[in-house]
């Protein structure tokens, strides 16, 4: 399936010269959201994963279904001030400016294997601080599951080492 047919590219948004890449009308599409997660399942089942986590908030809408598919659990890793009990925390760059992205402390057990699932996969600030915070508690980070890579901005030079998956390259 071609599922670039099913990308909106947003000029101009949420700044001059930067193209977004909206996934909306693949997730609003039920045979392209299945397709795409099916791929990811795939990925996941040659890896033995134990656990997905995503980044908010379309980290869960990619993460979500998987682990639904796989009988497996999944954990939101999610901006500081959202998650209710005790959290780990890691600072980091993103495309657009600074944040803090935080996890439960009992999300992760050690020596689980986990698939880092989110839609994009841009400057990488998002990803690299992800695995910080399953790596903190122990976590074996197994893989990474994109829909979408923007590769001129050499995302993959932040997350050397790790094994990736990409529906889509732009
Ligand atoms: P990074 O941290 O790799 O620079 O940026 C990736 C994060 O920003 C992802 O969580 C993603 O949701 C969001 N993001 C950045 N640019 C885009 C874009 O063009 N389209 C979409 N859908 N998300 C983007």
């Amino acid at each position: 399936m071609d599922l670039k047919k099913y990308i909106a590219n947003v000029p101009d948004f949420p700044e001059e010269g930067i193209i977004f890449r909206d996934i909306s009308p693949l997730m609003a599409d039920g045979e392209a959201y299945r397709y795409a997660t099916n791929e990811i399942v795939q990925y996941a089942k040659n890896k033995g994963v134990d656990m997905i986590v995503g980044p908010e908030a379309r980290g869960f809408i990619v993460g979500c279904p998987v682990a639904y598919e796989l009988g497996i659990g999944f954990a939101p890793a999610r901006k500081k001030g959202k998650l209710p009990r005790d959290t780990v925390e890691v600072n980091y760059g993103l495309e657009y400016g600074n944040d803090v992205l935080q996890i439960h402390k009992d999300a992760i057990k050690p020596g689980q294997k986990v698939l880092v699932c989110d839609d994009l996969l841009a400057t990488g600030g998002t990803i690299a601080a992800t695995v910080k915070l399953i790596e903190q508690l122990g976590g074996e980070v197994v893989g990474m599951a994109f829909l979408v890579e923007l590769t001129d901005l050499n995302g993959r030079d932040k997350i050397k080492g790790y094994d990736i998956l990409a529906l889509m390259e732009y």
